[in-house]
């Protein structure tokens, strides 16, 4: 028998410089069951950027034997030259283990984990505008004002994918979009459709 639930597998999607770092930093700090999966991507480290803490970073070459080795839960090929990938072990891991785990990943990329886990929980992220969505990534100051452009251009394609998603936030003030993920996770937690672990711990019971 098994005595406790699956995690849950939460798929956060929006553009680039929304806030969907800054909301799942907020969401991670107030709720300790949660782990957050840990990408490998060809681009190059920010400044402050840490190896295995916010991303594996890896050389093309090193990408595609990984792919090669079939050690992706799904992975994508974006902005004209980077990949991005989710491994796949550690997710797995974490699921059975009873923990929710977070993939931060873009739309095509949320698009595969649907197909493969049905019930993975999907929210994108969004802001109040498009206009504020493009100061924020210029105010982070984090790229070009070329791959700014791109960015910002990706965007108005991200955003027609919104309807795909289950749950839709608007990042304008960090503590309520916090508070409404918590809700949704909360929420999501409780569906009968999750909770097969406890009838079967009733039915060992005898009862
Ligand atoms: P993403 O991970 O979606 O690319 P970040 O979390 O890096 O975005 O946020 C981009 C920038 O916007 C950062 O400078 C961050 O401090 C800022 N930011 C995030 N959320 C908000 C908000 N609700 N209001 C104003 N600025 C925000
Ligand atoms: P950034 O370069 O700003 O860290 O991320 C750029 C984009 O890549 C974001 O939309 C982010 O969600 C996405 N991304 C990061 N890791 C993965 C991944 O493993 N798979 C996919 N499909 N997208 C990812």
């Amino acid at each position: 028998m098994k005595e406790q639930r699956n995690g849950l597998l939460l798929v956060i999607s929006g553009p680039s410089g929304v806030g969907k770092g800054t909301l799942v930093n907020a969401l991670m700090e107030r709720n300790q069951k949660i782990k957050m999966s840990v990408s490998a991507t060809t681009r190059a480290p920010r400044p402050g950027e840490i190896e295995g803490v916010h991303y594996f970073f890896k050389t093309e070459e090193e990408f595609k034997a990984m792919v090669d080795r079939g050690e992706f839960l799904e992975y994508i090929h974006v902005f004209g030259s980077k990949y991005y990938g989710t491994p796949r072990s550690f997710v797995e891991q974490q699921l059975e283990n009873g923990y929710d785990v977070i993939l931060e990943i873009d739309v095509q990329g949320a698009m595969k984990v649907k197909q493969a886990f049905p019930d993975a929980v999907l929210m994108f992220i969004t802001a109040p505008s498009m206009s504020e969505i493009k100061s924020r990534l210029i105010g982070r100051g984090t790229e070009t004002m070329e791959q700014v452009e791109k960015r910002f251009a990706t965007a108005f394609e991200e955003i027609k994918m919104i309807p795909q998603y289950d749950y839709v936030i608007i990042n304008d003030v960090v503590d309520v979009a916090v508070h409404h993920m918590e809700a949704i996770l909360e929420a999501e937690r409780c569906r009968t459709s999750r909770s097969n672990y406890l009838s079967e711990s009733i039915e060992d019971t005898g009862r």
